[in-house]
Parts: structure tokens; C-alpha cells; sequence
């Protein structure tokens, strides 16, 4: 059987704009010449990395070698010298893809290096590769140890993008619109890849900003893609900004993940936008595992059914199958189907680990509602509190927490308590221009949850420790977490 085409407009481009960062643009047919150009350059190659910096080089470099048959490493460029040199050391590229003038790192010592030009032609592109041919390896956050290269299949990439564009009516008439760094899946394959496969257009903002995004949405664009941070910020920026709000209303789709959306965040937009915001769930192992349909009830809090090509079951202590839909028993997420990775580089151990029976344990805790709606609890690994003999997410404390008006932002961590076992710990981040005692706080989630949900202690902080995607580092905030604390 012949392999299915990655990135059929490629093959046969015209005149259409296919990415644009600010003022700098590709049509099919010149990104077509640049990644023809690149395959020459990669002829004989079988790994190239990328310094995915939110450049209009990257996205190129990334097609290009995809186009070529390249399993391509994206590496972000804010890594550190140890970390670099290990997934270099791991995934062994022959050379490494940058825009011009790139000076390299220490850690990239003796590494060739090609400057990608986008305004290079090239001729043809080579035969399709191998569906099982590795496209992506992607390195995990490395929270709990060395970072793990994550090799994504091609097949994987078609089978889950088509499988998001059934569900978002997500057409070549699209014009998306984000601000998400390059080397993850949100902002690489689904911000950059879906829309090339599909044959439409992508607009980069290069950097996050509510207004570049409302400006975008009041012209060409229809979609928008962020994570819960961005939301947050598009909200405030839209209650101060009545032109913010009106180009945000006239979007066809937001799409937000990485991240549990907050309740109030979903409410908040949609008060002033009036938008509903459809939540997706996923992550490198498996690119998108669920999300709610463009036609979809969207309910906050919850991240929909399994997209086409996913089996997804929950499961208990024991690895026994959660047969409830009642919203409330919470198991493990497990999952299989085309949308999975092949393994972890180099590490048939972390590989062998993260697999039962065929199925790939998420670390995620959900529950499922009656109409097979999947609702995230936390990680298994740091948003359950066990605590008076009771099992706590802790997000529906955050969620609960974050209805007061003086809690801008919060986190909700378990640490161990003689009595308890763990005691609920609240993080919070008062909203500028007010103030909340601890006391209050807990009174509050009390009042909205049950008195065993209650925080047994409030830390007033000025920030939370964040990734680059806004999410929350929780093990930054355990004792056991970081050495320093030790
Ligand atoms: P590492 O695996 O190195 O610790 P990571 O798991 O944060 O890092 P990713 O694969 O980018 O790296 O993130 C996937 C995780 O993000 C999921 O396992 C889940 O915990 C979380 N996540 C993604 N989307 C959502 C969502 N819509 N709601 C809640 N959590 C989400
Ligand atoms: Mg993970």
C-alpha cells in the first residue's frame, strides 16, 4: 500500500498563503521550494534537530524535513547546557536546522549546522515515507528525570489531525491564529502541522499578546488555539478593551489545552465574548486523546469523548476497567490506538513501564459522565491528596478557589501531616489590588465543597512556578520536590 501523504499541498502548491509570522509570509508554493531545497540538503540523512525558536525558519525547517522523510527533534531553545548535550547525545541528528545567524550553544559542540533560507527553491520532493518511519521525537519536560525522547510515527500525525479536523469542521478555509512555542505538540503539530496538512493557513503571533490575537480574529483568521494562561490574559484584556471582545466574538472556534481550563476562566470569556471555549486533552505520547466537538455540548471542566482512532477506559488501583459513567468514580486514564507513539527513545525500560496490555497509562485521573463526557481530576502523581481517608483532586479546590474574587491565581498541593496523612496546602496568588487572610480562603472552599476539602494551610505567594506552555510546576512546590528544599 502506498504511504499516505503527509502534507498533500506540498506535492501540489499554488499561491495560497500557508504560514505567516508578522509581516514575513509563505505561500504553498514557496514553502514547497524550501522544503525542496532542505531535502537536497538532507538527502541521506536520517535525523535532523531544529532550534525551535517562534520563527517562520522553524516552521519551515520542521515541514522540510518532514516532507524529506527526516525524523525532525525540535529542541527548545531555552534549554540548558546539560539537558541540551543529553538530547543530543540521545537522539544523535546529523546536523541541526536554525535560522541565519545562529550562534551554537556549548552544549551543541561539534554539531554541523544548516541555516535554513526561506527564500531557497528547491526541486521535487523525495517518495512519501514509511507510516511507522519516526516524524517527530519530541523530549518531555524531564520533571522526574532526564528528559525522554517521545518518537511520534507519521501515521500517528495524520491519524489524530484528521481525526481533529472531523471534530472541529477544521477545513482549508481555515486561518488559525496562536501564540504557542514550537517544539511541543500543541503549538508544533496541531498549531503548525494540522493546519499545512489541511491546506490552510497559519498565523503566527510570535509572541502571545490578546491584542496581536484580536487583531488577527477581526481579519483573516477563524481559529484560535491557546493554553489556559493565554485565556486568562485574553479575558482580562477583553474587560478593559471592547474591541479585544468584539474581535474574539466573531471567531469561529477557540480551542484551549495543555492545561485545565478553569471554570471561571470558560465563564468569564464567554460573558464577554461570548464564546464557549471547546477543551481539548492530550499530550506527547499521544498527541489528542479527547476533546469536545465544534458541535459539541461545551460543559467547563470537561474535555469530551475520545477523538476517532482513540479507545480510552479508565481504570483502578488494580488496573481493573472503571465500568461507571457516573461523574464520579475517578480512575486512571488509559489509552490506545493509531494516535500513540512508538516508544521512548533508548529507554525500552520508561517504554515497557508506561504500557499495560497494550494500553498506555496517561498518569492523568478522570472521572466519565452518563454521556461519556471525560473529566480531569489531576496527575496521579501530584493532584491526588490523600488526606483523612479521603482521595482529593486538587483541582476542583483550585476551581473553587478561584471563584473568589481576591484569587488570581492558585495551586493545590499535599503535604504529608501526621494526622491526615497529607493536608491540603493552598497556593495563592491574591488579585492585584486586594487581599485575603488564609482563614477566608479555606472558609471559602468549605462553604462551596465539603469541610474535609478545606485547605489546612494558605500560602499567600507572588507567583506560581510555570513552564513555558503557563503550566504549573507542582513539583516546585512539594517538599519533596526540589533539592534546595531538602
Ligand atoms: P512530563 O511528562 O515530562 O512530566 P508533561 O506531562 O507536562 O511533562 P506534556 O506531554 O506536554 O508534558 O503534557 C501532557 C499533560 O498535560 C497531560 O498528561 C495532562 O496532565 C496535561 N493536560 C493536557 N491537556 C489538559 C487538559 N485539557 N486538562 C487538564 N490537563 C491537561
Ligand atoms: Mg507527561
Amino acid at each position: 500500500m502506498a504511504a499516505q501523504v503527509l502534507f498533500p499541498k506540498l506535492r501540489e502548491p499554488d499561491e495560497k498563503e500557508a504560514l505567516r509570522f508578522g509581516d514575513r509570509a509563505l505561500t504553498y508554493r514557496e514553502l514547497a521550494g524550501v522544503a525542496g531545497a532542505l531535502a537536497e540538503r538532507l538527502a541521506g540523512t536520517s535525523r535532523a534537530a531544529v532550534w525551535a525558536t517562534n520563527t517562520l525558519e522553524t516552521c519551515a525547517a520542521v515541514l522540510g524535513g518532514l516532507a524529506a522523510g527526516v525524523a525532525v527533534v525540535p529542541i527548545n531553545p531555552k534549554v540548558g547546557e546539560r539537558e541540551l548535550a543529553h538530547i543530543v547525545a540521545d537522539s544523535e541528528p546529523e546536523v541541526l536546522l536554525a535560522e541565519p545567524g545562529f550562534q551554537p550553544p556549548p552544549g551543541l559542540a561539534g554539531l554541523a549546522v544548516h541555516e535554513v533560507d526561506v527564500t531557497a527553491r528547491g526541486g521535487a520532493l523525495p517518495a512519501e515515507a514509511a507510516p511507522e518511519a519516526p516524524a517527530l521525537i519530541v523530549y518531555t519536560s524531564g520533571t522526574t528525570g532526564p528528559p525522554k525522547g517521545v518518537v511520534l510515527p507519521r501515521r500517528a500525525l495524520s491519524a489524530n489531525l484528521d481525526a481533529l479536523a472531523e471534530a472541529w469542521a477544521w477545513t482549508a478555509e481555515d486561518v488559525l491564529v496562536h501564540g504557542l512555542p514550537l517544539f511541543h505538540v500543541h503549538g508544533l503539530i496541531l498549531g503548525t502541522l494540522g493546519p499545512v496538512r489541511l491546506g490552510g493557513s497559519v498565523q503566527h503571533l510570535g509572541r502571545f499578546s490578546s491584542r496581536a490575537a484580536a487583531d488577527a480574529l477581526a481579519g483573516p483568521a477563524t481559529m484560535l488555539f491557546g493554553v489556559p494562561t493565554m485565556y486568562h490574559r485574553l479575558a482580562d484584556d477583553a474587560e478593559g478593551d471592547p474591541s479585544i471582545a468584539a474581535a474574539v466574538r466573531g471567531a469561529r472556534l477557540l480551542v484551549s489545552g495543555s492545561a485545565a481550563l478553569p471554570a471561571v476562566e470558560h465563564a468569564r470569556i464567554e460573558r464577554l465574548t461570548g464564546q464557549r471555549v471547546v477543551e481539548r486533552y492530550g499530550m506527547s505520547e499521544t498527541i489528542m486523546n479527547c476533546g469536545v466537538r465544534a458541535d459539541g455540548d461545551r460543559r467547563p471542566g470537561y474535555v469530551g469523548r475520545p477523538f476517532a482512532g482513540v479507545e480510552l477506559k479508565l481504570v483502578d488501583e488494580r488496573d481493573a476497567e472503571i465500568e461507571a459513567s457516573d461523574d464520579a468514580t475517578v480512575g486512571e486514564i488509559l489509552v490506545r490506538g493509531s494516535n500513540l507513539f512508538s516508544g521512548y527513545l533508548n529507554r525500552p525500560d520508561a517504554t515497557e513501564a508506561a504500557f499495560t496490555d497494550g494500553w498506555f497509562r496517561t498518569g492523568d485521573m478522570a472521572t466519565r459522565a452518563p454521556d461519556g463526557y471525560v473529566r480531569i481530576v489531576g496527575r496521579k502523581a501530584t493532584d491526588i491528596i490523600k488526606s483523612g481517608g479521603y482521595k482529593i483532586g486538587a483541582g476542583e479546590i483550585e476551581n473553587a478557589l478561584l471563584e473568589h474574587p481576591a484569587v488570581a491565581e492558585v495551586a493545590v498541593t499535599g503535604e504529608p501531616d501526621d494526622d491526615l496523612g497529607e493536608r491540603i496546602v493552598a497556593w495563592i496568588v491574591p488579585a492585584e489590588g486586594t487581599s485575603i487572610s488564609g482563614a477566608e480562603a479555606a472558609d471559602h472552599v468549605a462553604g462551596l465543597l465539603t469541610p474535609h476539602k478545606r485547605p489546612r494551610e494558605v500560602r499567600l505567594v507572588e507567583a506560581l512556578p510555570r513552564n513555558e506552555m503557563g503550566k504549573v510546576q507542582k513539583k516546585a512546590l512539594l517538599p519533596t520536590g526540589g533539592a534546595r528544599r531538602d
